[in-house]
């Protein structure tokens, strides 16, 4: 079953979970799709691997100190090598049907808006983009009148559930959360958790930044906010259901009590087809839903008391302005902190708490008017975070794993 015309590929953040999901579904319908360019951040190997396997005529490495290592590792091969942050947004730049943004982090931020800046339709998985700069990002939208494409699961979910209906007519736009490693733990034992235990998630198998989110719910926190930007629904309008089977990705309750939902197996392979063929379907191997046998569907409230990082989220989302790019930066810093074992778990919500404190007393929380100014707002939330952390580390005051 392939599309009526082919249609080309940027892949930004090629050799990540999404990347690698997003060839995968490439590599099932080669008359479909092609991929033009590609960009990765170091993993330089790996993405000459990539870029010779799926064709691509452009590679970019982020790290501009691997341009000798990308070079001969394409050498031979038709892609043409580039390094460093120009290159990155030259290959979202490149000509293409669909840009998928599929970077990790507020690092996808430039290249991924140069591409929205030149009408690109984009296929956006990287949700910080959106929180760092959702405001700019979606003025730009309606500017260019440009599409995204939600890709994130919840997301997509939202917009196949709402089947053309206007969110902002609906009463409830729902996302669930698997809950993460720690849905059960008591605080005491989420206070001691190593980073393996983190790193260890019940049904996605996914990069280790979202990973560490989910375990600390405030990848629900950031996806309460992408939905706000994506579908302009207020924060009182929006609900996080914890939902540990992950099969109901989000639901949305209309004005007359119905609610539809959109469920699938946990495999973002059935998302991202659904953003690439869009509004044609693909046939995907993804594994088909067997509800008889999966039987039992269970709900929850989330507990902010246990997960205080999705509260701090919810909090940034109703306060506004910069306040949830001032929550992204931080949130990076101390995800960033717990992988490389410096501080314990729960410094993680800590350390974003008093970003947020620190950016209303400074007040630094203005809406950013453009994409330099998050971008300015969040490169000093980073800087004042890093040292936060080195003081408090020096006088011993930060908990370690
Ligand atoms: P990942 O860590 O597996 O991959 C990140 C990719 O970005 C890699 O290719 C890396 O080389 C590249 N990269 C990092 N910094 C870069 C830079 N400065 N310039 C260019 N490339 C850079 O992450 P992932 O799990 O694939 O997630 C990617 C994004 O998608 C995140 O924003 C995440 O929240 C979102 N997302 C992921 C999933 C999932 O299942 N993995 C689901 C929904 C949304
Ligand atoms: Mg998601």
């Amino acid at each position: 079953m392939a599309l009526n015309t082919q249609r080309k590929l940027v892949l930004l953040g090629a050799t990540g979970s999404i990347g690698r999901s997003t060839i995968d579904i490439v590599e099932q319908a080669p008359q479909s799709f092609s991929i033009e360019a590609v960009a990765g951040g170091r993993d330089v190997d790996a993405l000459a691997e990539l870029a010779i396997r799926v064709g691509a005529r452009f590679a970019a490495i982020r790290d501009e100190k691997l341009y000798g290592a990308l070079k001969s590792a394409l050498s031979g091969s038709k892609v043409e090598p580039a390094a460093g942050a120009k290159a990155v947004v030259e290959a979202a730049l490149h000509p293409a049907d669909i840009v998928v943004g599929a970077i990790s982090g507020a690092a996808g931020v430039e290249p991924t808006y140069a591409a929205l800046a030149e009408g690109r339709t984009i296929a956006l998985a990287n949700k910080e983009c959106l929180v760092c700069a959702g405001g700019p990002f979606m003025r730009k939208v309606a500017e260019m009148k440009a599409t995204i494409l939600p890709l994130d699961s919840e997301h997509d979910a939202l917009w196949q559930a709402l089947g053309g209906a206007d969110a902002k007519s609906v009463e409830k736009l729902i996302i669930t959360a698997s809950g993460g490693p720690f849905r059960t733990w008591s605080a005491a034992q989420i206070a001691a958790a190593t980073r393996e235990q983190a790193l260890r998630h019940p049904n996605w198998s996914m990069g280790q930044k979202i990973t560490i989110d989910s375990a600390s719910m405030m990848n629900k926190g950031l996806e309460l906010i992408e939905a706000h930007h994506l579908f302009g629904v207020p924060a009182d309008r929006l609900d996080v259901l914890v939902h540990p089977q992950s099969i109901v990705h989000g639901l949305v309750a209309f004005a007359d009590g119905s609610v539809t939902a959109s469920l699938y197996s946990p495999d973002m392979r059935v998302p991202i087809a659904h953003c690439l063929a869009w509004p044609d379907r693909l046939k995907t191997n993804a594994r088909r839903l067997d509800l008889a046998e999966i039987a039992t569907l269970t709900f929850e409230k989330p507990d902010l008391a246990r997960f205080p990082a999705l509260g701090l989220a919810m909090d940034a989302l109703r306060q506004g302005g910069a306040m949830p790019t001032v929550l992204n930066a931080a949130n990076e810093i101390a995800v960033a902190a717990f992988l490389a074992g410096e501080v314990a778990f729960p410094e993680i919500a800590r350390i974003v708490g008093e970003a947020c404190e620190r950016a209303a007393r400074d007040n630094l929380a203005r809406e950013p008017a453009s994409i330099e100014e998050a971008l300015a707002v969040d490169h000093i939330v980073r800087e004042s975070s890093r040292t936060s952390l080195a003081l408090k580390a020096r006088s011993g005051m930060v908990t370690v794993q």
